[in-house]
């Protein structure tokens, strides 16, 4: 029983130690599966991170890749759908192998080195296009407990955007230098106080003339030359200020190849800012106008010594522009006028002039400025004292290459001294003339009734013994006839300068005319040859005697000036638009173009015609123009130096009202 008993005793303590143990175990129990719970808890935060994740994740284990995880950003970028985990990478994204991709995973895979690499461009095949992405990534070598290498776990961003957007900066810095350094133009970009050179071109390297080394450098450490001439104070005007500086044609010394050298530069100095928008360094973009500026300095030179001669004249010059604006009046205007040369700018021209000859300059003023030819008048204009004094007004267009008138110069040199000569003589001309017109007249007739006088038989008894008297005062007669002339046209000339020549109209028959004064001037010419056809027969409305004045004028110069013959040819011929003309043909010694329509003018002769052998004084021509302008007719003339000349008059067939 004893025995028994202990042996209850024991199993009961047996099943208490039992129960012992169950209970512990069941403790652990307890703890295992919380700690299972956690793991799991664990394991899905690890997979929500995975999956939740930006970042492109994905493990591939074995040395097949065999792809284990793949998180939803990593397969939307590969692009081969859902179905991914569990088959090879390769064989999924078989792009990759000629990409050196694999060669990359069995790097790490078989050293154990992770891999990482910036924004590489992967080509990928998605939804069947291939596309260009750019992957910052890593690859992680995947080990088991034992520290062997079991797999690669790929974490990569997708940074093609920032990539592209890079790469674009890149070419566009590349550009951008790229573009300094071909310009022509001298460019440099200047860093900081110092102005430490960043960029230069070559174009400004070699203006510099200091090598190619310069970039760094703070600018006045390579060009010391430049520190006396103000040109650091410019730049930190600029730096400071923050507005840029503009020049032109700027005359700077600099030292180049050991010489110091004179050059011109037009240039902006331009503020530089970073994206805060403050100033951090200048950029020059120069422009070597060394040439130009040379010559715009010969150019600036001799404007102004013609400026100083052409005050220094004691003519009146002055310029205008190309529509008759004045631009410029020199010394003597101002001293003539004694108003200063701003003055005379804004004062019109026309208030200088006196107010007779104002419409007259005005008129010719406007011809020239549309034709463009030279200007040649004479007026009177008012000294300080308000006096008004003739000038000789000449004017003349300035063209540039193209032909365009560009500007008028115009002078004015006063003759009113020579006009009151010239006044003067003609009034001497005038009483001299008159007195002589009486006396002479009185002569002529004198011979005219002595020749009436002498009876024919006693002539030719006379004639046979002593002097013979007839000839003599037949020579006497024409000589007279001659002065008569010339007086008469002395005469003339007054009447014309004082507005007094009246002209005498009367219808009479233009061909009779000419008969009867060639009959007279063969009767006093007896060895011309005088032949006249009458191409027209016309009547006119004129002045007989100032008609015949001009014919005699034309037939008694183309005799003079024939000095080897006396073959002259007259014609009437019907003329343009109802006029009739008259001309007048010889064979002499003819008339230089350049000469042609200055014979027109009073008192000119041809020099080197000679005085002794050509007698006159120059003003037949002239009378004779006067008179046919003033019938409202034209003189032409045709001539040919050594040929001989043809001298036309035209007047209107009928009556001019
Ligand atoms: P004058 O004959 O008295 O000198 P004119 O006025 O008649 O004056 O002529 C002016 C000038 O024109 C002459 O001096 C002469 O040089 C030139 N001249 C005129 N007619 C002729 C002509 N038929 N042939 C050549 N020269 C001429």
């Amino acid at each position: 029983m004893m025995n028994q008993d202990l042996r209850i005793k024991e199993l009961e303590q047996e099943l208490e130690r039992k129960d012992q143990e169950i209970q512990s175990l069941n403790h652990m129990n307890e703890r295992l599966s919380n700690s299972i719970d956690e793991l799991k808890d664990e394991v899905y935060k690890y997979e929500d991170l995975v999956h939740s994740s930006n970042s492109l994740i994905a493990i591939f284990m074995g040395k097949d890749y065999i792809i284990d995880v793949a998180n939803e950003s990593i397969r939307d970028v590969w692009g081969k759908g859902h179905n991914v985990i569990g088959k090879p990478l390769l064989e999924v994204l078989p792009e990759l192998r000629k990409q050196g991709i694999d060669d990359l995973l069995d790097q790490v895979y078989n050293t154990g080195i992770p891999y990482h690499a910036d924004e590489v461009p992967v080509e990928l095949v998605i939804n069947g296009i291939p596309e260009i992405r750019y992957f910052d990534f890593t690859y992680q070598p995947q080990k088991n407990q034992k520290g062997e290498i079991i797999g690669v776990a790929d974490i990569a961003t997708d940074v093609t955007k920032q990539a592209l957007l890079n790469k674009k900066v890149r070419e566009n810095e590349y550009r951008y230098r790229e573009l300094i350094h071909s310009s022509n133009s001298l460019i440099a970009i200047l860093r900081g106080k110092e102005m430490v050179i960043e960029i230069a071109n070559n174009a400004i390297k070699s203006v510099w003339g200091k090598g190619n080394d310069v970039e760094g450098k703070p600018l006045f450490e390579i060009l010391p030359e430049m520190i006396g001439q103000g040109m650091p104070e410019l730049f930190n005007e600029v730096y400071e200020t923050g507005e840029p500086h503009f020049a032109q044609e700027k005359p700077l010394l600099h030292k180049k190849d050991g010489e110091m050298k004179l050059g011109y530069f037009d240039f902006v100095y331009q503020p530089q800012r970073n994206i805060h928008n403050q100033i951090d360094g200048v950029a020059v973009i120069a422009q070597d106008v060394t040439q130009q500026g040379i010559l715009n300095k010969k150019v600036r030179e001799s404007e102004k010594e013609f400026r100083e001669l052409v005050n220094f004249m004691p003519h009146k010059i002055s310029m205008s522009s190309a529509t008759g604006e004045p631009v410029f009046y020199n010394n003597s205007w101002v001293t003539y006028t004694g108003k200063n040369a701003e003055n005379l700018l804004e004062n019109s021209w026309q208030s200088l002039i006196h107010p007779d000859d104002r419409e007259r300059t005005e008129q010719m003023g406007e011809k020239v400025l549309a034709t463009g030819q030279d200007l040649e008048m004479e007026l009177r204009i008012f000294d300080k004292n308000g006096s008004p004094k003739w000038h000789l007004f000449r004017a003349t267009a300035i063209k540039n290459e193209e032909g365009e008138i560009t500007s008028w110069i115009s002078s004015c040199t006063e003759i009113h001294k020579l006009k009151e000569e010239e006044q003067r003589k003609d009034d001497f001309l005038k009483l001299v003339s008159h007195e002589l017109k009486t006396p002479v007249t009185s002569i002529k007739g004198y011979v005219q009734l002595l020749l009436s006088m002498i009876p024919k038989e006693e002539e030719e008894k006379e004639n046979n013994k002593k002097l013979p008297v007839r000839p003599y005062l037949n020579r006497m007669e024409i000589q007279i006839e001659r002065l008569i002339r010339l007086i008469s046209e002395m005469l003339d000339l007054s009447r014309i300068e004082q507005k007094e020549l009246q002209l005498k109209k009367e219808y009479f028959k233009l061909n009779e005319h000419v008969e009867q004064i060639i009959e007279d001037i063969s009767y006093s010419n007896r060895d011309v040859q005088i032949e006249l056809q009458h191409q027209d027969q016309s009547e006119v409305f004129a002045d007989k005697d100032r008609i015949g004045q001009v014919i005699i004028n034309f037939v008694t110069n183309a005799l003079k000036y024939s000095p080897e013959g006396n073959r002259v040819i007259i014609k009437i011929f019907e003329g343009k638009n109802a006029h009739v003309g008259v001309s007048v043909r010889d064979f002499g010694i003819g008339i230089a173009k350049k000469e042609q329509k200055k014979i027109f003018k009073r008192f000119y002769r041809i020099a080197g015609n000679k005085d002794y052998t050509y007698a006159g004084f120059g003003i037949g021509l002239y009378l004779s123009n006067e008179i046919i302008k003033r019938h409202k007719g034209r003189i032409y003339l045709d001539s040919q130096i050594g040929k001989g000349s043809e001298f036309t008059f035209t007047l209107p067939k009928q009556k001019t009202k």
